[in-house]
């Protein structure tokens, strides 16, 4: 099948699921400790060599926390070397003084880095650590080394009301780039989804905010505010198509389309132990399995849309509706639309009620992933 596919665009390097925090809206597998094993310095090199040579011209480093790999400066040097532009994508947890100078040596272009809220109190609580004051020494480093300040800031119903304090505190970090991603759900915020979720009242004044300082401080800082896709009638153009321009290794080697993916049934994602990347890419069944159109059905098979939106993020539809083919259920015109719609209103109910029914955040911890089913 399709010699035609283009070839990937981005590697992620997903270099462990390690990590010294526990965010209760953790995109990594919920089931993470049952795939510990990691792939050694020597595959890693493989991979982004191949990747290369396929065309990825970006590489994300990430995780769990990249930093726990001591490889990781010998690993960044590699993919520069061989022409990748080089991200880093940290929580900052590890980067000290030491490791930042080696990394820039080894020629890394990008860091971004992630924090959780503007007060200490929900920073910690949202991570179970004591990791506050910690980012702020971080981010002092990065722009010390000469590196633009760009920031991540997951958003949900804990923090939404601080937007305007998250945005001043980056601002006072020397942010060039501030992303409040809102929350998407996927692993441990899906586990978590009824508790993280907004109202749509939140959601509004946020934006209101958001608007505002972007006409107060216009280029000096690029704030990106990424709407939760609950709350639309269309669905967002996932990886801008599965196998399209994104290739995720994680930490045991598995190689998926998008790094949610893993959670898919019937389908067997290959291992860059024993396969190309070539191969992986261009031959196997999981990666062709939803390139394309050809697996459409309808609504999304005669929609005017599907050029636009690819009908939308595979892992959502089998979530929501059971169906990995189907139309993703954000969408108004699947008929699976309503549990979209129930699930705002749950989240709505619980915030309002302060609904103790619903049990209490889970945490991404070792403990938790193998209690996961
Ligand atoms: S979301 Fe939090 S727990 Fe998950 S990998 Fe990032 S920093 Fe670690
Ligand atoms: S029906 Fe399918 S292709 Fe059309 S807008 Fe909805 S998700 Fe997109």
């Amino acid at each position: 099948m399709p010699k035609e596919a283009p070839p990937p665009l981005w590697l992620l390097a997903e270099l462990t699921w390690r990590c010294p925090l526990h965010c209760a809206f953790c995109y990594n597998p919920v089931d993470f400790a049952r795939h510990e094993a990691e792939l050694d310095t020597q595959t890693w090199r493989n991979v982004i060599r191949e990747a290369r040579a396929l065309g990825a011209a970006q590489i994300g480093f990430s995780g769990g926390e990249p930093l726990l790999r001591d490889d990781l400066e010998e690993l960044v040097g590699y993919a520069r070397g061989l022409g990748f532009y080089t991200n880093l994508i940290t929580s900052g947890i590890g980067l000290t003084e030491v490791r930042i100078g080696k990394l820039k040596e080894a020629g890394l272009d990008h860091i971004q880095l992630s924090f959780q809220d503007s007060t200490r109190e929900l920073n910690d609580f949202l991570t179970s650590t004591r990791t506050f004051e910690l980012k702020q020494r971080v981010a002092r480093l990065i722009k010390s080394h000469g590196y633009p300040m760009v920031l991540n800031c997951v958003l949900h119903r804990y923090n939404l009301p601080h937007v305007a304090q998250i945005i001043e505190m980056a601002l006072d970090m020397g942010a060039e780039y501030l992303e409040l991603a809102n929350t998407q759900y996927y692993g441990w915020a899906l586990l978590n989804r009824t508790q993280l979720m907004p109202t749509a009242e939140q959601l509004r004044e946020a934006e209101d905010v958001v608007n505002a300082y972007r006409a107060r401080v216009g280029e000096r800082c690029r704030i990106l505010f990424v709407v939760p896709d609950y709350f639309e009638v269309r669905p967002k153009a996932c990886m801008n198509g599965w196998g399209s321009v994104f290739l995720a290794v994680s930490p045991d080697g598995t190689a998926l389309p998008c790094h949610a993916a893993r959670s898919l049934p019937g389908l067997t994602f290959p291992n860059v132990r024993d396969t190309a990347i070539k191969d992986i890419w261009y031959d196997s069944a999981a990666f062709n399995a939803y390139r394309g159109e050809h697996w459409m059905k309808e609504p999304c098979r005669d929609c005017d849309e599907r050029h636009t939106d690819h009908g939308g993020c595979r892992c959502q539809a089998y979530q929501l509706a059971g169906d990995a083919a189907g139309a993703d259920p954000v969408c108004s015109k699947s008929s699976h639309h309503g549990v979209v719609e129930q699930a705002v209103k749950l989240a709505r109910r619980h915030a309002e009620a302060h609904d103790t029914t619903v049990q209490p955040l889970v945490f991404r911890s070792r403990e938790n992933s193998l209690k996961a089913r």
